[in-house]
């Protein structure tokens, strides 16, 4: 049974023993839910939503697809039927804030253009929803702090998409920044990109947020801060591009260097016109990397003594969502919180400022 009908199913048992007594055998394969699942609305129904998001949704066992948010109007059937998403469960971009009269809608997931992260997030926590964000969480700065502010404000959680972060190889390599069983990291790459054959869209554009270093560039960045467990002290980087004619306004491919305090170097790079996936971490005793270190399945890795990473995961996504969901639930600490997003763009603000003066940027 696929596990939108099984959820489905669970439903109707669940309604059907109200009204009469079943034998214990029914439930013998079902898990009936101790806790109340959190209710999440998406919002921007794109690739990201519609290929990975929704369907993880069918998978959570703490949150649950209740919401939708689009300016589309002809996707609305589509994800009811897909989903069956109640009528007072579907929102446009100008009546969103009428989800603050929506008891069914615990959570907001923000997965719109970059550019539009801060405004509905804000719009989202003033709504009284926790917000989940997706990455990267804003342009700027000042933007990712006007986010956690709102969220502070409305005493709401907020959760930035990293989804790498909740993935078991990759904690455990974020353990060994702490206990480094290798000795002291001394430098690492990060390679991250896709090639991109979009002509037109908002990925191309400067003032939606796009380019390789928004999109892509960040998984190296964060890999490198969660590798080290550091904050950068220095930036070194260049843009390039191959195709000026698509590439006019965003970055193509940026390198940038990294200098951590304790002396570790990170050498990264992001682009959309090739495909990347690779983390090396180089330590005085031994090595260890992640290949793909960033794909949606198959974090496969080793390490100079044989070790093998590669514990498998459902769902990437459905793990995110399930450890922030609970976090809420249970009133803990979420894995990756707002100022996790902002100390990223801290970093990518002196990219592009590196990038453009051709200095070396202390941060
Ligand atoms: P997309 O272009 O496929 O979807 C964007 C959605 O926003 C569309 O439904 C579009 O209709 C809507 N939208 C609303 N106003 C818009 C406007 N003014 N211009 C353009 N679109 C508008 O993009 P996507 O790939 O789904 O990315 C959405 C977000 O999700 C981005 O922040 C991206 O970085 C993030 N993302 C994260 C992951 C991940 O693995 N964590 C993967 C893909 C995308």
């Amino acid at each position: 049974m696929s596990s939108i009908k099984r959820r489905e199913f669970v439903r109707k048992v669940v309604a059907a023993t109200s009204m009469a007594a079943l034998p214990a055998s029914t439930f013998a394969n079902i898990i009936i839910p101790q806790k109340r699942r959190l209710g999440v609305a998406l919002v921007g129904l794109g690739y990201y939503s519609t290929d990975l998001l929704a369907p993880a949704l069918q998978l959570t066992q703490n949150c649950e697809l209740r919401g939708i948010v689009t300016g589309s109007p002809s996707k609305i059937p589509i994800w009811q039927s897909k989903y069956g998403i109640k009528d007072q469960n579907i929102y446009n971009y100008q009546n969103m804030d009428e989800l603050a009269n929506n008891d069914e809608i615990d959570v907001v997931y923000i997965v719109l253009p970059n550019s539009m992260h801060a405004e509905y997030s804000i719009m989202a926590a003033n709504a009284g929803k926790h917000v989940w964000c997706e990455k990267p969480m804003a342009k700027t700065v000042a933007e990712c702090q006007s986010i956690i502010d709102a969220c502070q404000k409305n005493k709401r959680y907020l959760s930035i998409g990293y989804r790498m972060q909740h993935e078991p190889n990759t904690q455990r390599i974020i353990k060994w920044a702490e206990t480094k069983p290798y000795g002291a990291i001394q430098s690492l790459s990060a390679e991250a990109g896709f090639y991109n054959g979009s002509t037109d869209h908002w990925k191309l554009r400067k003032e939606m947020g796009g380019g390789a270093m928004y999109d892509m560039g960040v998984y190296s960045l964060n890999a490198a801060r969660y590798v080290t467990g550091e904050e950068p002290i220095a930036v070194t980087a260049e843009h390039s591009t191959t195709r000026p004619e698509i590439y006019d306004e965003v970055d193509e491919t940026t390198t940038f260097k990294l200098e951590f305090p304790s002396g570790a170097v990170a050498n990264c790079k992001t682009s959309f016109g090739a495909n990347l996936n690779d983390l090396k971490v180089n330590c005085e005793n031994g090595w260890y990397g992640l290949s793909p270190f960033q794909a949606y399945n198959g974090i496969k890795g080793t390490t100079s003594d044989g070790i093998k990473l590669n514990t498998p995961i459902e769902n990437e996504q459905a793990k995110q969502m399930d450890d922030d969901a609970l976090a809420i639930i249970n009133k803990s600490e979420v894995i990756v919180p707002g100022e996790e997003g902002l100390r990223d763009i801290r970093v990518v603000e002196a990219i592009f400022q590196s990038a453009k003066t051709g200095h070396r940027i202390i941060i």
